[in-house]
């Protein structure tokens, strides 16, 4: 809360003297230094809403010094504020989910290529852009989701099997509209062709529960309460309603098995959340700290011990939870591929009737 005023604040300021909150902290003394011209501070637009992201900032700004003012909001609103506020913007970092929107941002040129080797070594090359322009911080799959009562894991082999007679009246999945299912049908394009591709979609339109609305949890309280049997959903929202305030969820999550498809090809779809530097950021050097903080040993166990994501540090293991759900191959596709055929997967949709 407090963050998110003074970065308000500073943005104010900002507009007012129209030069934008860093320029008037500049110190002068280590001028040869450029990290130190910037000033003390990196301003964030974060499209995620965590707890853990928040203790995070906190922590790299007791290490560093630097201070971390968050605006957070829809990714879509603040892509959208980056382009209207273009070299005004206060914004030096840019954090969102699904490299849908991470690609859409630097489609725009939004973003700016940074290299670090600190990076290239804490973020497998499939989880960050060749030209440095975003970065994965955390990772993420999208798999098939199981009623342990009604479905045995011998039953489920692969994403393309979902096309199958076997589950007609029995897969529960979101709208097309989701970013999330973008991707997925991206990297079904860019690994089956777009023929191939279309063909599995209209294949698992017609083997829908229900129709798709409703986002991932409740894909995954269908599967229990009895539309369907099987769910196409992120893991992370297994772990969340696992440990769900709310009764009724930790009830349907018990009955719930993720199953990561592709074992004996390619490997299971995941995706990530990212960090990017904006094309006008003030402070590069200090947003730069930042995700490789961010993609440290010390933050990516936090990561995965809160959000129940996977840490793309490949130091770091994944939370008790997820490795009781067993190691997995997954699909090492570069995602900036999977960022680049969004379009493509959106026309698949539109042609398969999947709404
Ligand atoms: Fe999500």
């Amino acid at each position: 809360m407090k963050s998110t005023f003074l970065f308000l604040f500073a943005a104010v300021i900002g507009l007012m003297t129209s030069c934008g909150p860093t320029s008037d902290t500049k110190n002068t003394t280590d001028s040869s230094e450029e990290a130190k011209a910037e000033s003390q501070e990196v301003n964030i637009y974060s499209h995620r809403f965590y707890d853990t992201d928040k203790a995070l900032f906190e922590r790299f700004e007791e290490l560093t010094g630097i201070k971390v003012n968050v605006k957070m909001d829809k990714a879509d609103r603040l892509i959208q504020l980056l382009q209207t506020e273009g070299e005004n913007t206060p914004a030096d970092l840019l954090v969102t989910t699904d490299i849908g929107r991470v690609y859409y941002a630097k489609e725009l040129g939004l973003l700016r290529s940074m290299q670090s080797d600190v990076l290239n070594e804490q973020i497998p090359s499939h989880l960050r852009d060749a030209e440095g322009q975003w970065f994965g911080i955390t990772k993420r799959a999208r798999v098939i989701m199981y009623n342990e009562e009604l479905v045995k894991p011998e039953e489920l082999s692969t994403y393309e099997n979902l096309a199958s007679d076997e589950w007609k009246g029995q897969i529960s999945v979101r709208s097309s509209t989701n970013v999330y299912n973008k991707s997925l049908m991206a990297s079904l394009i860019a690994n089956n062709g777009r023929d191939a591709a279309l063909e599995w979609a209209q294949a698992v339109v017609a083997n829908m529960a229900t129709e798709p609305k409703g986002n991932d949890r409740d894909q995954l309280k269908n599967i229990v309460s009895g539309t369907g049997k099987v769910a196409l959903a992120n893991t992370y929202y297994l772990g969340l309603m696992k440990n769900s305030e709310n009764e009724a969820e930790r009830a349907a999550a018990e009955k719930i098995k993720p199953f990561f498809p592709n074992q004996d090809g390619r490997g299971a779809h995941v995706n990530i959340s990212g960090a990017a530097v904006t094309k006008h950021a003030k402070n590069a050097e200090n947003a730069m700290r930042l995700i490789e903080f961010l993609t440290s040993e010390e933050a990516q166990t936090m990561y995965a011990e809160a959000n129940y994501e996977f840490p793309v540090n490949p130091n770091v293991q994944a939370s008790e939870l997820l490795r009781s759900w067993g190691d997995f191959k997954e699909d090492e596709i570069n995602l900036e591929e999977i960022g680049r055929l969004q379009t493509e997967a959106i026309s698949v949709f539109e042609e398969a009737g999947w709404n």
